[in-house]
């Protein structure tokens, strides 16, 4: 009898440990969906860049074999050439960029090293009892228009001046841009020079490519095929069939992608430029017309060279970062104040 006890009573906390009898069927749909959602956020990056890959990919092969010597090959094969080095250039500088944006580590890290002031402060928030809220930790200047550390709890680090969580990397962003979905993963101090310059070279690939593509595909598919063709599963069910060539079906994926790709990098890329060029992050500049504001007192040069290091026009030419190093350490922020309305 009291070995049956036992094992009702097991059973019981089984029950509690494992899920709770009375928790509704919408709250464990939400959790079931709040952990796949966080797993497939984790993993989006390397789908999101092995599409672009693999359409990069597609426009390099497709310029190589037709596009190229259909368009130049009257102006002579120097031309050819030329234009074949300019498209693999274009190509190289997108995939490393974007591998560099993506495998950068730029979140805040745990052994965060902090000033001195700080760590004083520190001291006295961990003998704390109260752990109630984002507490600010004042460096301890009079000027009040100074940036301050900030306490994640989420992450259980001191978080420095104009850092923020994200939700979705689920980490503290060192000057933290935005999340972008495109390419899976944060923009922050260490990778926004790479994100800049991925954007400038996806714009150009598409609008080059779309020009190229739409006037190619007027010549060579248009005049043989009718107008449902354009679809792209019928474009696709063709191609299975013999119907459609495996260029004119690689060209097509391309202009699907191309007719947002360009649009979307070319107002990210001046979205940022202007950022860059007034020391904001993009989340500080929409901030703008807000108050308490944030504010750089640093010249232009400053700003672009906090971001994309000294002579910062070569990182368009190959990602220069091993030799021209960023000014600043993303943590102290000389220059940039908080301005006050009010
Ligand atoms: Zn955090
Ligand atoms: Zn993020």
């Amino acid at each position: 009898m009291s070995s049956n006890s036992t094992v009702i009573r097991l059973h019981a906390e089984e029950k509690n440990v494992g899920f709770d009898p009375n928790e509704s069927l919408m709250s464990k749909w939400r959790k079931s969906y709040e952990s796949n959602r966080r797993r497939s956020v984790a993993v989006s990056k390397y789908y999101s860049f092995g599409y672009f890959f693999c359409i990069c990919s597609a426009e390099l092969y497709c310029a190589f074999t037709e596009i190229i010597p259909y368009f130049y090959s009257q102006f002579g094969w120097e031309y050819v050439y030329f234009m074949k080095v300019i498209a693999m250039f274009v190509f190289i500088n997108t995939i490393a960029n974007w591998m560099l944006t993506v495998l950068t580590k730029t979140h805040v890290p745990q052994d965060n090293d902090r000033p001195d002031s700080v760590n004083l402060a520190w001291k006295k928030y961990e003998n704390s009892t109260d752990h109630s809220g984002e507490q600010i930790i004042n460096l301890g200047s009079v000027d009040r228009s100074d940036l301050h550390w900030t306490f994640c709890k989420t992450c259980e680090v001191p978080a420095p001046p104009r850092s923020h969580h994200c939700p979705i990397c689920e980490r503290c962003i060192l000057k933290r841009d935005h999340h972008c979905f495109l390419v899976g993963t944060c923009i922050g101090f260490y990778n926004q020079r790479f994100f800049v310059i991925l954007t400038f070279y996806v714009a150009i690939a598409s609008f080059v490519g779309l020009a190229h593509i739409a006037v190619y595909m007027k010549d060579t598919y248009y005049p043989f095929h009718s107008i449902i063709d354009w679809f792209f599963p019928v474009t696709l069910t063709r191609f299975v069939m013999g119907d459609v060539s495996l260029i004119h079906t690689l060209l097509m994926i391309q202009i699907y992608t191309f007719w947002w790709s360009g649009p979307v990098c070319l107002g990210f890329f001046l979205y940022q430029l202007i950022a860059i060029y007034y020391g904001k992050t993009a989340y500080e500049l929409a901030k703008t017309r807000r108050p308490n504001r944030i504010r750089s007192l640093n010249p232009i040069s400053y700003n672009f060279q906090s971001v994309f290091g000294s002579f910062w026009p070569i990182n368009f030419i190959f990602p220069a970062h091993p030799i021209l190093k960023q000014l600043g350490d993303g943590r102290n922020w000389p220059g940039v104040k908080i301005k006050y309305d009010v």
